[in-house]
Order: C-alpha cells, then structure tokens, then sequence
C-alpha cells in the first residue's frame, strides 16, 4: 500500500516537475532544444527537444538500480512513478497530441479532446515569452467543455 501511495505521490508531483521545467527551464535557459518543437511541422523523425527524454530517463535508471538493492525499495516505486508518468506524457503529447504515430486519432473521450486544446493554445505561441497551458495532464478545465 505504502509503495503505491510512493508511486502515485511521484506520478501527481511529475506534473508539477513538467510544469516547471517546462515555463522556466525549457522555455527558459534550454530554448534552444525546446524551440524546434514549437515549429508549425515536424521537419525529422526525432527533434532536438526529444533531449529532454534522455535528461529525465537519467534519474529514472539511477532509482531503479538503487531501487532493487537488498529486495525492492521504495526508491524502485520513485523511479516507477517517473518512468510511468513518461509514458503517459509521450502517448499523450507524442502520440496523441502531435501524431508521431498514427495510433487513436478520432478519439471522442473528453478528458482527451481537452488536453490536444490545451496544448495546442500552447503552441499558438511560437516563441519563448509568452507561453500558456505548460501543464501536460492536469489543464484548466475550461478545456474540457465542448
Ligand atoms: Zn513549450
Ligand atoms: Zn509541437
Ligand atoms: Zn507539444
């Protein structure tokens, strides 16, 4: 019970890391691989801004190989918690979202229509400054009304 409290508590927190490293780090003193992502169309299979997988896959890999010393620890459930939250964000803003695969395209749930708005206002904003919706699973719920 405790251990998924630890991995839900982590998952929930992630989305406040999102936000933040997204307002102020992505758009902030990492533009430079955040910026190519806010570009009208996908020019490559892969952009510069899929870096920040690689920057938050690294404590993930740490926790777990720490996480399973002397049987699993609760720092295995930390590094669930993010590595679960990265799989959401990528099917939701990847694949969902931008269509980097052509997986559920004519969805009808609202949960799901109201975060594509949401971050499409977000990349309304081509530049830096400016920015609205950073959030990727919790957005305002103006979003969800049809
Ligand atoms: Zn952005
Ligand atoms: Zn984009
Ligand atoms: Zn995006």
């Amino acid at each position: 019970m405790i251990s998924f409290l630890i991995f839900l508590g982590v998952f929930l927190f992630m989305e406040c890391v999102t936000w933040l490293t997204h307002k102020y780090i992505m758009h902030g003193l990492m533009w430079y691989f955040h910026e190519d992502h806010h570009q009208p169309k996908y020019a490559h299979p892969f952009e510069r801004n899929d870096i920040f997988f690689v920057i938050f896959a690294i404590p993930s890999i740490v926790l777990f190989y720490y996480g399973v010393e002397g049987g699993i620890n609760y720092l295995f459930f930390i590094g669930l918690g993010i590595t679960t939250y990265g799989f959401c964000y990528f099917m939701i803003h990847d694949v969902l979202i931008h269509q980097r695969f052509k997986w559920f395209k004519n969805t009808k749930n609202k949960y799901l229509i109201g975060l594509r708005k949401a971050h499409k206002v977000h990349h309304k904003h081509l530049g830096k400054e400016e920015g609205e919706c950073f959030g990727m699973l919790f957005v305002p719920f103006k979003y969800y009304k049809v």
